[in-house]
């Protein structure tokens, strides 16, 4: 299957190992991961391989915390939704995440159900094809809570690599 993704994204990842672990840490990663001669630009796609890559290496040397710091930094850093999410509540942005989504993402699909506003769930068809991806997103939806105010709880209640037809995130609100 052909998965590309935004230059954007990876851009953003390679912008939190440069902030988080020095020019060093990056130049190492990049050797590690062999892009050490690429360049990303950020409105043209990319194999999503190359980002599951750069992840499984910052699980690996870095371990599971820092690829939910990813998640959560990326949020702040993408042309995805940044600047409105603090002009906004969880329920509005939520709204809007499968539109980004398909904008950044060309493979797999998202999707909302808004229909308990005390529980949110945003659903990941063939995104969570590797752990670190999942991993991503919760850190992501965690950070959706913060930037908007709103006190709740996530929870990856269903895995697609588990035998779920897809990845299923819980948002409940407090
Ligand atoms: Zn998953």
């Amino acid at each position: 299957m052909d998965r590309r993704t935004r230059g954007s994204v990876m851009n953003g990842y390679l912008k939190f190992i440069q902030k988080k672990w020095g020019v060093e840490g990056l130049a190492q990663c990049k050797k590690d991961v062999g892009i050490e001669d690429m360049e990303f630009r950020d409105g043209q796609y990319y194999q999503d391989a190359i980002i599951g890559n750069v992840l499984r290496w910052m699980h690996r040397e870095k371990g599971r915390e820092s690829l939910k710091e990813a998640g959560k930094f990326i949020m702040h850093n993408l042309g995805i939704l940044s600047w409105l999410v603090r002009f906004t509540d969880i329920e509005t942005l939520a709204k809007k995440f499968p539109k980004n989504y398909s904008e950044v993402y060309a493979f797999g699909k998202c999707k909302v159900d808004l229909s308990n506003p005390k529980r949110l769930i945003l659903v990941l068809e063939d995104v969570g094809y590797y752990e670190e991806a999942c991993i991503i997103w919760e850190g992501v939806v965690e950070e959706s809570l913060v930037m908007t105010k709103t006190k709740g709880r996530v929870t990856h209640t269903k895995c697609q690599r588990q035998g779920a037809p897809h990845c299923e995130f819980v948002i409940d609100v407090y």
